[in-house]
């Protein structure tokens, strides 16, 4: 069994040396335990918080302990009674070539219904996300405009459409004309503003002629300066993940612009929630399974994987996640 285990913990962006590869005996089943050959492992932004021993939400990987992450793989043995050989299945367990799972903590995947790896992207976890986040905290009504960030990864693509659906006017924000230029012609939106662009205020100002009602924030930084005077009355702005900070070693220069923030709340009357999906919305995962098999069944949401070939990859792979070297879900092809 192959491994990734933290070997450091990044200063800024994580590096190679921050991760190191090794060979270990796969275990003996316990009761109820399932073997699994994992054929792709997701690869995540929340990847670089778990490498931080900042307090967070989660505990963090301990040094020489396994890089956590979702993986999609194949049982090879069993002794849990709902598994047998062969079953494809969704762990929580880390990155690594084969795991040893209580067959308790598994889900069970149907490769007819979709690719099996769509269960680290649209069908899971971070489609989960752009739909709670969405229709829970956005609450997203006909004809008002929404604004997302990170526009053709996972999450962004799935709150673009699910918008679109909804009857919003939606404006995304990508890093680079090409990725624009997908998000116009495969996810619908109305515009797609470069974020690296010179004038990105001025354009995202000109693409919101009606203001904006709801921002899901992925990104944080300078995509959020450029928001933030355009927010109308009422906006609600679902607080996802904040991305161009997560290499951050200090503050961001410039005058301090919390009063102004807390002013704009105030005054606009916003409604600022964060959410982390497991924690606040578990309950309400067969809700999100069904409508999104059937809206991606039907064809009413579309969906891009950035596949990497070769388990050897995987560090390589999150460090271009937090560079937006990515385009679409970013899943490493074990097998
Ligand atoms: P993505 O696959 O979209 O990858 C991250 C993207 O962020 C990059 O591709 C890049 O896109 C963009 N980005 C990186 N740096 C910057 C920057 N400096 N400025 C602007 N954009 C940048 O990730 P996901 O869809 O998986 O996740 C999106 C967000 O959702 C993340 O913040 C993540 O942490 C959060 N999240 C939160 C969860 C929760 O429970 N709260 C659960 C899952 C995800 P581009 O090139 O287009 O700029």
């Amino acid at each position: 069994n192959q491994r990734f285990v933290l070997a450091s913990r990044p200063v800024g962006a994580p590096t190679a040396e921050n991760f190191r590869l090794d060979e270990v005996a796969i275990p003996a089943l316990g009761n109820k335990d399932v073997l699994i050959e994992n054929h792709h492992l997701s690869i995540d932004p929340y990847m670089r918080g778990r490498m931080s021993d900042a307090k967070s939400y989660a505990e963090p990987v301990a040094i020489d302990g396994l890089m956590v992450g979702a993986t999609v793989g194949k049982v090879l043995e069993s002794n849990h009674a709902d598994y047998q050989a062969g079953d494809w299945v969704l762990a929580y367990k880390g990155w690594e070539t084969h795991s040893v799972v209580d067959g308790d903590t598994l889900l069970k995947l149907n490769p007819d219904l979709a690719p099996v790896s769509y269960a680290l992207g649209i069908l899971g976890m971070p489609g989960f996300t752009a739909y709670m986040g969405l229709l829970d905290i956005g609450q997203p009504k006909e004809g008002d405009t929404l604004v997302v960030a990170a526009a053709t990864g996972p999450v962004g693509a799935t709150v673009a459409q699910i918008g679109k659906l909804k009857g919003c006017r939606v404006v995304a924000i990508a890093g680079g004309e090409d990725k624009c230029q997908y998000a116009r012609e495969h996810l619908s939106v109305d515009a797609c503003i470069d974020h690296k662009a010179d004038n990105f205020a001025e354009q995202l100002a000109e693409a919101c002629p009606q203001g904006i009602d709801v921002y899901f924030e992925n990104v944080g930084g300078k995509v959020f300066d450029a928001v933030m005077p355009l927010l109308n009355t009422g906006a609600r702005i679902p607080v996802c993940g904040l991305v161009s900070q997560y290499n951050s070693t200090a503050l961001p220069e410039g005058p301090d612009r919390l009063s102004q923030l807390m002013g704009t709340i105030l005054v606009k009357r916003l409604t600022v929630k964060g959410f982390i999906i497991f924690d606040d919305y578990a309950h309400r995962y067969p809700e999100f399974a069904q409508d999104m098999a059937k809206w991606v069944g039907e064809g009413q949401i579309h969906y891009r994987e950035h596949a990497v070939d070769g388990f050897e990859k995987a560090p390589q792979a999150l460090i271009d996640v937090l560079e937006g070297r990515n385009f679409g879900k970013m899943v490493v092809n074990i097998k």
